[in-house]
């Protein structure tokens, strides 16, 4: 036999995955326990709990779905959206443009509403567009990681009026900016763990109202995917009249990751970890500026947690190769329209540290010098 895994220790800059806390990876190391074991089935309890303290909610209906982000994202369009259900959708980047695919799939009628990249979404467009559709739902992304360009949800319900169901993408935001999943009256939630949370990839929290729960058990048509239809995975995550059924197979290890990453957010608490990200951002985006980068997303936008910038004359996108072979550092490149042009730099859960920061800069500092 071959000698065991052994893969290279990186420091992950990139958009995710982030670097991994070490009481996670001993949490994924921990005995395996059944999966509808009373013991592990009060860790999916906590996990929730917890769940609910960081996307700041009170929806009974919140839960880690099994499958990364776009799972999440997934889940939401196809138990919300029935066919022939309108949905608008603020598009100004990669992943606004998937959920608009994931809906159209779904069999939705999808209206755009689309920004420049790098720009957020405009309140008030997705206002009108609703007033002009009457939709059943309105979804956007948070923040927008193929550009850096945060939106501004905060501002979303107020336009649309109470109606809409809305949907946010909040798998780069979730423990990295503010976000207020029941104070800003958003309906369904989706994150995922490798970002701001600091786990490895693998499962995607997501958080439905109870008027959003109350829209999927009025659908008249099955929800197209068995995997991923909430009405029966919430009698697995939650305990109902004949206790919990069977669904799928927990990833339980996974879960056990969660339910660490999530322990950390709370010790350090949301708003001292919301402000960590935005004083370390900030400083990595003055020491990119001063390099000679320029950043790519909007003055007023910008996500401290993911940094988006062009390249100066001189650096040429393969230095991301010989920062990973030679310094060890993982950054990424651009997506879509920033491809070949632009680097896309996280400082996101337990890699956002002021001395990660300068270990980047210093090497490119000493690439291009
Ligand atoms: N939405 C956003 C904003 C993302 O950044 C990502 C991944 O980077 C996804 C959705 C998809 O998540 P995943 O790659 O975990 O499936």
């Amino acid at each position: 036999m071959k000698s065991p895994l052994d893969p290279p220790g990186r420091l992950l800059l990139g958009p995710g995955p982030s670097p991994v806390d070490p009481s996670v990876l001993d949490a994924l190391a921990k005995p395996v326990l059944g999966h509808m074991d009373p013991e592990f089935v009060a860790i999916m309890d906590q996990t929730s709990d917890r769940l609910r303290s960081v996307f700041r909610t009170r929806n009974p209906l919140t839960f880690p779905v099994s499958g990364t982000g776009s799972a999440g994202m997934e889940a939401s369009m196809i138990n919300v959206l029935e066919p022939g259900d309108s949905i608008v959708i603020g598009v100004n980047g990669v992943f606004g443009a998937r959920m608009a695919d994931a809906a159209g799939r779904a069999g939705a009628k999808v209206t755009l509403v689309e920004a420049p990249w790098g720009e957020p979404i405009d309140p008030e467009a997705l206002g009108s567009a609703v007033r002009s559709v009457n939709p059943k739902a309105v979804a956007l992304v948070h923040a927008e990681t193929s550009t850096g360009a945060q939106s501004p949800v905060d501002l979303v319900r107020r336009e649309i009026g109470p109606a809409p169901l809305l949907i946010v993408d909040s798998v780069t935001s979730l423990a990295g900016i503010a976000l207020e999943v029941d104070k800003w009256g958003i309906d369904v939630c989706f994150s995922g763990t490798q970002k701001c949370l600091s786990v490895p990839p693998g499962l995607a929290p997501i958080t439905f109202s109870p008027r959003a729960a109350q829209a999927i058990a009025d659908r008249t048509t099955p929800v197209q995917s068995w995997y991923l239809d909430v009405s029966m995975l919430r009698k697995y995550w939650e305990e109902g009249d004949g206790g919990r059924t069977y669904h799928h197979t927990a990833p339980v290890s996974m879960v056990y990751a969660l339910w660490e990453g999530l322990r950390l957010v709370l010790e350090e608490g949301l708003e001292d970890r919301w402000a960590r990200h935005q004083e370390v951002g900030e400083f990595l985006q003055q020491e990119l500026t001063d390099l000679g980068f320029k950043l790519y997303a909007k003055a007023g936008c910008r996500l401290p947690q993911l940094t988006s910038v062009t390249l100066p004359k001189g650096v040429d996108d393969n230095l991301r190769g010989r920062l990973l072979n030679d310094f060890d550092i993982e950054i990424g490149g651009g997506l879509g329209e920033g491809a070949g042009k632009v680097w896309r730099i996280g400082l996101m859960g337990f890699g956002a540290k002021r001395a990660n920061a300068i270990r980047l800069v210093q090497s490119i500092r000493a690439l291009v010098s």
